[in-house]
């Protein structure tokens, strides 16, 4: 569909004057690959409107949450129902505790869970945890990977192994990220060299196992396997920050895929977002009973939240994890999601475009590179212009990724062979033009 008026920008003139870039999370101002952001009006399965009314096929699924697409009626039964009995308590609920039991039935790494409102309260919560359970100061954690904006994890690399990493944002001291050491993600090498110099004070590494935030980079298994080893053999706790991968890729996350390919495999802390909250704000971290147990109120470790556990967030969480822990759910999304990267290899192999893409059950990434990128320095080869050229055409045909070659995507339930079929249809023509 074209428009002779564009609804969209002056809804951004609108927004910019009064929100920093005319929004509310940086990635949605478009600034990356140019044009004005649409305007979401309304969303329903697999589809949202923008408001000039066009219909766009939702490979986001706000970053991952819309596993089930979007206004499923159990959830949407779920929530109304939970409205209707009050917004927020202050105050604990049942659900709450149903909401633990499930996400503990099917991530037993996680014995106890604290429930929080987003995945960057998560991971700092787990981050202040690691340190107060292990009495230590260092973090490790790898170049491409995102663990939301708390201070101390917004750093990239040093100039070596011995030296610790410098802020990516304005506003944090050099002295709260001079602990967090930023090493090269899949490297078995740094890795344990950086054991070797810093063991004694390491109180976590923290990683995402399947990388989203860099598109889409699987943690190899000799280096999980070695994360593992060394945390192990060093005293120091494995957080795997499953904010995006978890109850996404397989319903008892990337974590029950690794314990697979390694005998006894889990993590000391999990962190979790997106999904469980099926929308809502809501994330957890949760790990063994003894590390848990540092938690205020029983433990040192301060952590706390007027709106955790809230009623609204909880039933729309529980109700998405009871949808998706249908026996089959993930055989059918990742047939689905495969089907999506086979096509698109297809059309981009029949225009010449290198392409190559991987999927883990409702979560995939492509790149326009011959090969898979193992680390953020090889994600940066991707040719950025062509991608902007890629977005811009799929989303005129109303096909919407995200828009930055660094993101991984999403399919979900309500997504049907036709949407998929429509949606290699449109790439077809865009990937001749690049
Ligand atoms: N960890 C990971 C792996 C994420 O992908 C994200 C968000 N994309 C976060 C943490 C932060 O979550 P939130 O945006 O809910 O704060």
């Amino acid at each position: 569909m074209t428009h002779s008026t564009d609804l969209n920008l002056p809804l951004f003139e609108r927004a910019k004057a009064l929100i920093p870039g005319g929004v509310n999370s940086p990635v949605r101002a478009f600034r990356a690959v140019g044009g004005t952001p649409r305007f979401i009006t309304r969303a329903q399965g697999a589809y949202m409107w923008d408001a000039n009314g066009q219909r766009f096929i939702d490979y986001i699924g706000s970053w991952g949450p819309m596993i089930l697409g979007h206004g499923h009626p159990a959830v949407l039964e779920a929530v109304q129902k939970a409205a209707l009995e009050g917004f927020s308590f202050g105050a604990p609920t049942e659900r709450e505790v149903e909401l633990a039991e499930e996400i503990i039935r099917h991530v037993p790494s996680m014995e106890m869970v604290r429930l929080v409102s987003s995945g960057t309260e998560a991971g700092m919560s787990a981050i202040r945890l690691a340190r107060g359970a292990t009495r230590r100061n260092k973090i490790i954690k790898f170049n491409g990977c995102y663990h939301g904006h708390a201070d101390s994890l917004l750093v990239k690399a040093g100039s070596g192994l011995a030296t610790f990493g410098h802020a990516t944002s304005a506003g944090v001291p050099q002295e709260v990220v001079q602990h967090t050491l930023v090493l090269e993600y899949n490297d078995v090498a740094q890795l344990e060299e950086a054991f070797t110099l810093h063991g004694p004070d390491v109180a976590c590494v923290i990683m995402e196992p399947i990388a989203g935030n860099m598109n889409f980079v699987r943690a190899s298994v000799p280096f999980m396997r070695r994360a593992r080893e060394l945390c192990t053999q060093h005293g120091a706790l494995l957080v795997i920050d499953e904010v995006m991968t978890g109850f996404r890729v397989a319903l008892g996350g990337a974590q029950s895929l690794y314990a697979q390919a390694i005998p006894g495999f889990k993590p000391d802390i999990t962190v979790l977002g997106k999904v469980i909250g099926g929308g809502m704000p809501l994330a957890a971290f949760g790990g063994s009973r003894a590390v848990m147990e540092q938690l205020a109120p029983l433990g040192p470790v301060y952590q706390a939240g007027t709106l955790s556990g809230n009623p609204v967030a909880t039933a729309c969480g529980l109700a998405t994890l009871r949808e998706i822990a249908k026996p089959g759910f993930y055989d059918a999304l990742g047939a689905r999601t495969r089907a999506l990267i086979d096509g698109l290899a297809g059309a981009a192999s029949a225009a010449g475009v290198p392409f190559c893409g991987d999927t883990q059950g409702g979560m995939f990434g492509f790149f326009l590179l011959p090969q898979l990128p193992q680390n953020y320095p090889e994600v940066l080869n991707t040719d950025g212009m062509r991608f902007n050229t890629l977005f811009h055409g799929l989303l005129d045909g109303g096909v919407y990724i995200a828009p930055a070659l660094y993101e991984a995507g999403f399919v979900s339930a309500a997504h049907t062979e036709q949407d998929i079929a429509d949606t290699v249809a449109v790439a077809r023509d865009v990937f001749q033009k690049l």
